[in-house]
């Protein structure tokens, strides 16, 4: 991990999210590694301790909470599980089945938020802030600037609400739900935060550190499925043939990776490429994966 890290720490290329002045601000030279095996092992380089907002690496434990509020065969007949090829805010919805492709992309998360349980938006976005804080281990907190900023932003995601709305894809409670989305994708993380949550991930559901079940072991294989096909935007298949492990990354510049039975991997770096992943994070990934045979086809 100290080679990857000095091999691209002087890796310059891509650009920083901008379509918010906060995430604009961020160093662009922050860099940090870091793996947390099913043991509780924790190895971590670079900047490991720098909060960022997980942005969109939130969806995959959001979709897991809705799996646990309403069952798969439900969660499934209003979200789907089909990788759209398209990216993260592609307004395309399945209007054939009735719903979003699948809850990667911003369509289907925000129709996932909408089916956290709760009554009104405090005990829904508490309920949101307990789920992230058996994945980390510790108090979370969401981001306020970055929140307000979102949401007076976010209109091609109001946009895409109101579009599923209209075809009864989603309920009534727009502003809420979106709200609550905005407010998930503003939670700060830490680069060795996101490896305990993956490792989580790794581990039936058990956060290795603190023992804590985050979330039903039975729902694990639905989430790294999704992770694996729509996680890493409009790079999944290439991700899935060269890495080959369930993944997520946020534009904020997180990469989580899952490595099942075994450990979870993060990088955090913010510059991104064109499709809006990190470019240090995609090549430590890749390096990972080729030099310990991480490919979840490596050896069948
Ligand atoms: N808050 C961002 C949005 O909804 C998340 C994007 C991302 O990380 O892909 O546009």
């Amino acid at each position: 991990m100290n080679d990857l890290y000095s091999k691209y720490k002087s890796l310059r290329t891509g650009a920083v999210a901008d379509y918010i002045p906060e995430l604009a601000k961020v160093n662009p030279d922050l860099f940090s590694i870091c793996t947390v095996t099913v043991n509780g092992d924790v190895l971590q380089v670079g900047d490991f301790e720098h909060l960022f907002t997980i942005q969109s690496i939130s969806k995959v434990f959001v979709h897991g909470l809705a799996l646990e509020d309403h069952g798969r065969d439900y969660v499934l007949k209003r979200v789907g599980v089909e990788p759209t090829g398209d990216a993260f805010n592609s307004i395309i919805l399945d209007e054939q089945s009735k719903r979003p492709y699948n809850p990667m992309v911003n369509a289907g998360a925000i129709a996932t938020t909408g089916l956290i349980k709760g009554k009104g938006a405090t005990e829904r976005l508490n309920r949101l802030l307990e789920m992230f804080q058996r994945y980390v281990g510790k108090d979370v907190f969401v981001d306020i600037s970055v929140f307000t900023s979102e949401r007076s932003t976010g209109h091609r995601n109001r946009a895409m609400a109101y579009l599923m709305l209209n075809f009864g894809m989603i309920d009534g409670q727009i502003d809420e739900s979106l709200d609550l989305y905005f407010q998930q994708c503003a939670v700060m993380v830490n680069c060795r935060d996101l490896a305990v949550m993956a490792a989580a991930l790794a581990n039936k559901g058990v956060n290795p550190l603190t023992k804590e079940q985050a979330v039903d072991s039975q729902y694990i294989k639905d989430i790294l499925s999704v992770m694996y096909t729509c996680g890493m935007y409009n790079f999944a298949g290439e991700w899935a043939y060269k890495v080959g492990l369930p993944a997520k990354s946020g534009v904020s510049g997180g990469i989580i990776a899952v490595v099942p039975g075994q450990m979870g991997i993060a990088v955090f770096s913010p510059l991104l490429d064109a499709r809006g992943n990190s470019i240090r994070g995609v090549k430590v990934c890749e390096e990972l994966s080729q030099q310990f045979g991480l490919h979840l086809f490596d050896c069948v």
